[in-house]
């Protein structure tokens, strides 16, 4: 692990970790005053924290990238078969209706 880059204030940056669902674990630098006043105090400084030195820690955060990604998957599986159900309803519901009025105009 190297020194902490300066930010804008020529203060150290602090080391922060994103857990956005594009960078999951990914490590970053950013303005020590980040968390204060909402953000609103920090000078908007940004660096990814490329090397984490910890094999596992990489091996784990890609294992998390993996699993967040099938759980997308699956959610749009889950999304794509309710669709199909519907459209079954919907086909059953035309049959039905379709069986009943010929019934009724057999009279
Ligand atoms: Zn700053």
């Amino acid at each position: 692990m190297g020194k902490a880059p300066n930010c804008s204030y020529s203060i150290p940056a602090t080391v922060k970790t994103s857990w956005t669902a594009k960078n999951p674990g990914k490590k970053f630098y950013g303005c020590a005053y980040y968390e204060h006043n909402n953000g609103g105090g920090s000078c908007g400084y940004f660096k990814w924290h490329e090397t984490s030195g910890c094999e596992r820690c990489d091996k784990l955060v890609r294992h998390t990238r993996n699993l967040i990604k099938k759980v997308k998957d699956l959610e749009i599986d889950v999304e794509k078969t309710k669709q199909k159900e519907r459209r079954i309803n919907l086909m059953l519901f035309m049959a039905i209706v379709t069986v009943i009025y010929q019934w009724l105009w057999k009279e």
